[in-house]
């Protein structure tokens, strides 16, 4: 299976993307949980994204593409991922398009969690203070939303356009959610 998971920040979606992905017996891959290992790292590429993860910007498409193209080259991935957080831009979707097709292979679905805007604030702020992650400011938080509503928004009308898509109501307890995504995906995954 090759999966994506889209939502705006606050959806839920890391959370859900580690019970998918041990569903379908493929790694979970998220950009956001990379980028912040390299930051906590040090490492050049780390030091590159903070800058723009600080505020809540996207960090340029070249270096995420780069790091996603190297990482499902890796043999954990070999039979399918479920990508988290990636694409994020339509250039980012071109570039997914082209590593797909080169290995010979297409996606399966991608998985959008639905979620009420008025419950996301409240939830990025509580994570903040669960988790006191620098991009969780309130400013920074209301960027990070804007920039989900003009840039990657746009994304699941491509992929509805393609019949992908695969809506679940991101509302409610985590193990409620599963269970409607499971529901959603076996459908998916037998068809
Ligand atoms: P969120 O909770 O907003 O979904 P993530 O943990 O997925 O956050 O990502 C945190 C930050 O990492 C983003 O705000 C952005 O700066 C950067 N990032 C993650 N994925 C991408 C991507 N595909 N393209 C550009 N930047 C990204």
């Amino acid at each position: 299976m090759r999966l994506l998971i889209m939502g705006p920040p606050g959806a839920g979606k890391g959370t859900q993307a580690a019970a998918v992905a041990a569903h379908f017996g493929v790694p979970a891959i998220s950009t956001g949980d990379i980028f912040r290992a390299n930051v906590g790292q040090g490492t050049p590429l780390g030091i590159e994204a903070k800058r723009y993860m600080d505020a809540g910007e996207y960090v340029p498409d070249e270096v995420t593409n780069n790091m996603v193209r190297s990482r499902i080259a890796e043999s954990d991935a070999g039979q399918g991922f479920l990508l988290d957080g990636y694409p994020r831009t339509l250039a980012q979707v071109t570039e997914l398009d082209a590593m797909i097709e080169e290995t010979g292979h297409k996606l399966d679905a991608v998985l959008v969690l639905t979620v009420d805007q008025e419950a996301l604030l409240g939830r990025l702020l509580k994570r903040a203070e669960i988790e006191g992650r620098p991009d969780d400011t309130e400013d920074v938080i209301r960027r990070r939303l804007e920039v989900y509503a003009e840039e990657t928004e746009p994304l699941i009308s491509v992929y509805d356009g393609r019949g992908l898509v695969v809506a679940v109501d991101g509302m409610g307890e985590i193990a409620d959610v599963q269970q409607r995504i499971f529901d959603a995906l076996d459908t998916v995954a037998q068809s």
